[in-house]
């Protein structure tokens, strides 16, 4: 049976040490008064509620997965996810990062982020429910018409109601320029929707009382392409005049996927056979709407492969302490029993190793982005809140992909530490392994990340946001560089920040001539990036703990050594990265398939 224990110590080290959470609050009006010993209690009682209510329901929920009736249109989830929905809403957790304004706790993105990593590593299939509503809270609260915040708001932030988000058509998923759903406008100012989704998570489900669905749809008048989609509101059940459930709406569920992974989030094609509906923001807007839910579920996707990391992690590392199989090379080290425990081999280590470092790295990067989210929405000073945003923008395709490759890599590794067991459905390895592979393709695949990092947040803008980035890892080596014991770190890490800055530039020269040069380096562009992140957080890290580990902290010095392995064995896969990256378009575009 697998077993999962919130990673609290390395959220505090991180929040609190590498990201000094208090001096970060205490610079935002909105949480002045909020300090990291609450932040602390928080997280305490949010691990918790993770490990003790939903991960339970983690291997059940994927054994029994979601059931539909077509007769009634409607899903039930597996036994128990229901239950903990209550418990969840009941304890006032869908409102923790919401606006009081309407009813939220006005907590830190930074510490639901922490939350919800550890939501996703007990049971990433039930957290996608209540995720998905706070994306819906999001969008509503950014465009939504003064009524509709009102109206919806409230609802979304207790928990109520839950949220979609309604994208994706048979014809049309990357291309949402291709989506045929079309809204008419109706006298009384209402929209009548007609068209057909597919793939709509938490689409239909038995656990709140109303499910509000956030479609992109056309207008009559509606330009072709992505300049001609609106967004509209489509509740699940016409709100009443006291705002309540009422009337069904003509939206519904017309089947459920059988998938590879989350079995216990129901997948679902949702018909629109005329369902009312109401246009969020300006006609034809849509999608820059939507990107608010968009950019805060792509940051969610790494938070879910965050999660998995994690939780694969610990279950392969308690398995390689306790099975015993062959000998250590350097002799045996339990000569009391038969064989030794397979963690003495230095294979399962780097197995594991690779875990643990995706999973720290993953850990400070994605708590610093978090910070910068909060920056942006809450510092009292406009060009701060620009420049946070910038960096935003600028990482959050890093967040996506590269936390969803890398956790791809550790729950595959991970299992590979319980050899044939990790392959049987038991140990629960395989379950992270598929629920871990959706995270690479929805919410744009990371093709997409690796284009909208290279095209559109470095060469359209001429470098000009990732320099300002690099200023930063610049002013950290330069302030390292006369401390010899930095030097492991620091070398590699100048190195990298050199070599991406001319990678940058060769990509740059070779696309304006030619295209298909950026879309041919994008992919392992986006790696070297995410690498040069993880090697300034791993060498910031690496600082606190060189100065801390004297104080006898176990702690720091295991920092230490997942800060020398990530530089010893898992940077160096850049020399390859920026080799294929400079390889060029032309062995790709070559062949004819014909
Ligand atoms: C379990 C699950 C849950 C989902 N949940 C939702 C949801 O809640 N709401 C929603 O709206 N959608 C949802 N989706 C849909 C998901 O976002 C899409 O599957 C995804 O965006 C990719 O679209 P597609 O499947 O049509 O693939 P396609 O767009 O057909 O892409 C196929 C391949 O071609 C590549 N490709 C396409 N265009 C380009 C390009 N211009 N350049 C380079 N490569 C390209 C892609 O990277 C991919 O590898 C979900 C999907 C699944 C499987």
């Amino acid at each position: 049976m697998p077993h999962y224990q919130p990673p609290l110590r390395d959220m505090h080290f991180v929040l609190d040490e590498l990201l000094d959470l208090n001096a970060e609050l205490a610079q935002l009006p909105a949480h002045a008064g909020l300090d990291a010993t609450t932040v602390h209690q928080v997280l305490e009682e949010g691990g918790k509620f993770a490990a003790e209510r939903l991960f339970p329901l983690n291997q059940t929920g994927d054994r029994e997965g979601c059931h539909y009736d077509a007769a009634t249109r409607s899903v039930t989830t597996p036994r128990g996810f229901r239950d903990a929905y209550q418990q969840y809403v009941a304890a006032g957790w869908p409102s923790l990062a919401c606006d009081p304004a309407y009813g939220g706790q006005g907590l830190p993105v930074a510490l639901n982020n922490a939350f919800y990593e550890m939501l996703n590593a007990a049971n990433q299939a039930w957290t996608m429910y209540p995720g998905l509503s706070h994306g819906a809270y999001e969008c509503l609260h950014a465009h939504g018409s003064e009524a509709q915040k009102q109206l919806y708001l409230p609802r979304l932030v207790s928990g109520e109601w839950t949220g979609t988000m309604c994208l994706t058509e048979a014809h049309c998923g990357t291309d949402l320029g291709l989506l045929r759903t079309r809204a008419e406008p109706q006298p009384d100012g209402s929209y009548r929707l007609t068209g057909n989704k597919i793939f709509i998570s938490a689409g239909e489900h038995d656990m709140a009382a109303n499910i509000v669905h956030l479609v992109l749809a056309r207008l009559p008048d509606a330009p072709s392409g992505t300049r001609g989609i609106s967004l509209f509101v489509v509740p699940k059940f016409l709100p009443d005049a006291q705002g309540e459930p009422g009337e069904r709406n003509a939206i519904g569920c017309g089947a459920i996927e059988h998938k590879m992974g989350i079995h216990g989030n129901a997948t679902c094609q949702i018909n629109l056979d005329g369902a009312t509906g109401w246009l969020i923001g300006e006609p034809h807007r849509g999608l820059n709407a939507m990107f608010v839910m968009m950019n805060a579920a792509r940051l969610g996707v790494g938070m879910q492969s965050l999660g998995l990391t994690e939780v694969a992690y610990q279950n392969a590392l308690a398995y390689a302490r306790e099975r015993a199989q062959g000998r250590s090379l350097s002799g045996t080290k339990a000569s009391s029993a038969p064989a030794d425990p397979i963690i003495v081999h230095p294979d399962v280590r780097r197995m594991l190793m690779t875990a643990r470092a995706y999973a720290e790295g993953g850990r400070a990067f994605t708590s610093y982005v978090a910070l910068m989210i909060d920056r942006e929405l809450n510092h009292p000073d406009d060009a701060v809140r620009r420049e946070a945003a910038d960096e935003v923008a600028l990482l959050t395709p890093i967040v996506k992909a590269f936390l969803t490759d890398n956790a791809w890599i550790a729950t595959s590794e991970a299992l590979q530490v319980f050899g044939g067991h990790g392959y049987i459905a038991e140990w629960g390895m395989e379950q992270y392994v598929r629920d871990a592979r959706i995270n690479m393709i929805y919410e744009g695949t990371n093709t997409i990340q690796s284009l909208d990092l290279l095209g559109r947040k470095v060469l359209m803008d001429q470098g000009e946001k990732l320099r300002r980035f690099g200023e930063k890892i610049r002013h950290f080596i330069v302030a390292q560089s006369a401390d010899p014991a930095m030097a492991e770190f620091i070398t590699p890490l100048a190195d990298l920040a050199e070599k991406l800055v001319k990678l940058t530039a060769e990509i740059g020269g070779k696309a304006a001539a030619d295209p298909e040069e950026m879309g041919a380096a994008a992919v392992p562009y986006l790696r070297v990036a995410g690498h040069l992140v993880y090697a300034y957080f791993f060498a910031r890290m690496a600082k606190l703990s060189l100065t801390r580990a004297a104080g006898g902290d176990p702690f720091y010095q295991a920092k230490l050594a997942t800060a020398r392995f990530y530089f010893a064995r898992l940077l160096p896969e850049t020399a390859m990265l920026i080799r294929q990256a400079r390889s060029g378009a032309a062995s790709l575009m070559a062949m004819d398939f014909s």
